[in-house]
């Protein structure tokens, strides 16, 4: 499992960003300055931010955005496919640049929500008990417990 505070190598962040503009393009959704702005710096974070923080990023370097404009392009990108939205402990809705195969680990204490990768887990079948509901496209494990950090913390205190 990857740390989720480990930063990003610069050519997987570059390669996220072009992964994006194809995914716009073959959309036929328009690569303007302030959406670029807002996928870089979801292709930046591991953390799987939320739109607020993902504006106090932005906002950096674009001073005229709202926070309004982030929410609706982020549910634009959602909407077409080209991000995904986590499922989170806290309410808020968060977003995942990582457009490759993964599954989640979130930790109940922080808030963490770190990928990993499994051969194991890409290879489970939705049970037949699913079909009652629905057909399944996807397999996507999320796990929660306590992150180590976390951990570390609670035996510090203690
Ligand atoms: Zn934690
Ligand atoms: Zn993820």
């Amino acid at each position: 499992m990857t740390n989720g505070r480990d930063m990003i190598p610069q050519k997987q962040i570059d390669r996220r960003i072009q992964e994006f503009v194809e995914a716009c393009r073959a959309q036929g959704i328009k690569t303007t300055n302030q959406r670029m702005e807002i996928l870089q710096e979801l292709a930046r974070s591991e953390q799987h931010p939320d739109a607020e923080s993902l504006f106090l990023g932005v906002r950096k370097r674009l001073p005229s955005l709202s926070l309004d404009t982030v929410y609706r392009t982020l549910r634009l990108f959602e909407e077409r496919g080209i991000i995904t939205r986590v499922g989170s402990i806290k309410e808020r809705a968060r977003f995942d640049a990582n457009t490759k195969r993964h599954h989640h680990f979130i930790c109940t204490q922080c808030g963490l929500i770190s990928d990993f990768y499994s051969e194991t887990l890409d290879r489970l079948k939705p049970p037949s008990e699913v079909e009652a509901v629905g057909t399944t496209d996807t397999v996507y494990i999320e796990l929660r417990g306590i992150c180590n950090a976390c951990q570390a913390q609670k035996r510090a205190q203690s």
